[in-house]
């Protein structure tokens, strides 16, 4: 069964890590995909071939996601190639870590226009349409569908990455804001929360056994996450399967969010 068959699904970020799980496996699931890309071209027209090798359908396209008329352009090689959306997962993201005293003004507004402005861009362009078309009964229950790519740090503290974890608190209430405002329009809007995901985001976090025990013991479910586990949880919270969740994030992390530390009741 295709759980979202004839359904067209916009991915930002695609030619990487979570990005890549989440549209092969939406793209499994029968909808075609855009597999958004910022510079890393080759990467992304592997994934597209990967996607059809298993007899999907995937284009992709070029847009820096903080880029407004980038992202303009995006939608309307989208509509040209597969006639509207369905489905946003609003996945590009980026660190750039500093403490507080050393961090530049730059790489506050970098971080802050990528991981938090481009979900606005995309996700204002995306409700236009959603709007504009309405529902189609035989796709799905939703007039559409935004996931946000959020974090265990929209709530988890993180210093010396205090931008990050600011972009992803602010992502946590622009999504229940629109969510609340979309609703009537039988838009559903929620977020993913991943723990920590092996992928070249936080490449110095696994690469090594002594990076990788100091972060096993932050993870009570004792294993580092893989980018399936969140396209998974992307196909559910993509389909009908979901028609009644609205307004969630959906924390995938093994039980980071549990605050080990405390395990003991001690201390
Ligand atoms: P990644 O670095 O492999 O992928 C990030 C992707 O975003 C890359 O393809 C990159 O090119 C793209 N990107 C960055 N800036 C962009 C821009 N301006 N326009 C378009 N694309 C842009 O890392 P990942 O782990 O796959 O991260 C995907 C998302 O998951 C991010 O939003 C990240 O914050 C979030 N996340 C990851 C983890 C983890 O443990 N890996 C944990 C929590 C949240």
């Amino acid at each position: 069964m295709q759980r979202l068959k004839n359904q067209v699904a916009l991915v930002t970020g695609a030619s990487s890590g979570i990005g890549i799980a989440v549209a092969k496996a939406l793209a499994a699931e029968g909808a075609q995909v855009v597999v958004n890309y910022r510079s890393s071209k080759s990467e992304a027209l592997q994934v597209v071939e990967e996607i059809e090798a298993e007899g999907g359908v995937a284009i992709a396209l070029q847009a820096d996601v903080s880029d407004e008329n980038a992202v303009q352009q995006m939608f309307a090689e989208m509509f040209a190639a597969f006639g509207t959306i369905d489905i946003l997962v609003n996945n590009a993201g980026m660190q750039k870590d500093a403490n507080l005293v050393d961090m530049s003004l730059a790489d506050w507004q970098k971080v802050i226009n990528v991981n938090l402005g481009g979900t606005f861009i995309c996700a204002r362009e995306a409700a236009k349409e959603f709007i504009r078309r309405g529902v189609i009964s035989e796709r799905s229950c939703a007039a559409g569908k935004i996931i946000f790519m959020s974090s265990v740090h929209d709530i988890i503290p993180w210093a010396g990455h205090s931008n990050y974890a600011a972009s992803k608190g602010g992502m946590k209430l622009f999504m229940q804001s629109i969510a609340q405002e979309l609703a009537q329009y039988k838009i559903r809007v929620n977020s993913i929360a991943p723990g920590a995901i092996k992928t070249p985001i936080n490449r110095e976090a696994w690469e090594t056994a002594e990076a990788r025990e100091k972060l096993l013991k932050l993870i009570p479910y004792g294993r580092i996450g893989v980018p399936e586990d969140i396209g998974k949880a992307a196909v559910w919270l993509a389909s009908d399967d979901s028609d009644y969740v609205h307004g969630e994030t959906l924390y995938i992390d093994g039980g980071m969010t549990l605050y080990p530390g405390f395990a003991t009741g001690e201390g």
